[in-house]
């Protein structure tokens, strides 16, 4: 946190307008919000692209931590083993790091973060301490029993590449069609842990739908349309957000 002034007064210094004025227009704080499956991931690769924004999932963040036997990976891997979320006070502290980046100065994507309520209250207290704000909220929103189908039926290959054994069949069954390796169903795609993630979203994550609709951020897509569709329908969304913010 005791970078974000450092930031903006490196900005102010190339501009003649003061830092939260120009801050207004140029910057894109975007979270992404919706339960696990909902294509989230899929979505924030094109939205980095179309935007230019870092982006930071704090699934990706906590699972390398795990890999590399860091500590924030020893105090998050007992929770993540078990489905549950990992204390606010251990992820706060990354992301916040993270935003206060030089990187993260002109916007963000975030994916995965806030996930409960005191994760909101810190995150917009600190954007509010150095005269940042969310730009707003992009709700993918999926029911369980999609969600269920969807990550049940998805298997990986060794090589990371995706397939859906009734949406995306490889073309010979249980085999990748690039290097014929096994497909295998991720531990955490199995049908009982993603009924566990699927309880923890709507009983710690759901309740930011209606705080950030409290304060007019949230945009709702619907999730169970095809990628393109619902990448279009965020990318106009976003683009006409920013023009308003021009204005
Ligand atoms: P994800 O890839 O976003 O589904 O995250 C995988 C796991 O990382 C979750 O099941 C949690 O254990 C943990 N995790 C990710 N983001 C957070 C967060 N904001 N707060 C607490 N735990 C998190």
């Amino acid at each position: 946190m005791a970078d974000f002034p450092e930031v903006r007064g490196q900005q102010a210094a190339h501009s003649n307008v003061p830092a939260i004025a120009e801050q207004a227009v140029s910057e894109l704080n975007l979270i992404l919000v919706g339960p696990p499956g909902a294509g989230k991931g899929t979505q924030a690769e094109k939205l980095t692209e179309d935007f230019g924004l870092p982006y930071y999932a704090t699934g990706n963040i906590l699972r390398d931590a795990v890999a590399q036997g860091t500590e924030l990976g020893k105090k998050a891997k007992e929770y993540m083993d078990a489905g549950d979320l990992v204390p606010d006070e251990v992820i706060i502290g990354v992301i916040l790091e993270a935003l206060a980046s030089d990187e993260a100065a002109e916007g963000f994507l975030l994916d995965g973060f806030p996930r409960t309520v005191p994760q909101a209250d810190a995150l917009g207290a600190a954007l509010q301490d150095v005269g940042r704000k969310i730009s707003a909220v992009l709700l993918i929103d999926v029911p369980d029993e999609v969600i269920v189908k969807r990550l049940s039926g998805r298997r990986v290959s060794r090589a990371g590449r995706v397939y859906h054994v009734d949406f995306d069949p490889p073309k010979q069954e249980g085999r990748c069609d690039l290097d014929g390796s096994e497909l295998i169903q991720r531990d955490d795609d199995k049908p009982e842990t993603i009924r566990k993630r699927l309880a923890v979203y709507h009983d710690q994550t759901e309740p930011l739908v209606d705080y950030y609709e409290g304060r007019n951020l949230l945009r709702r897509f619907d999730g169970t349309r095809t990628p393109t569709e619902v990448h279009d329908h965020i990318r106009a969304t976003v683009a006409t957000l920013r023009l308003e913010d021009e204005l």
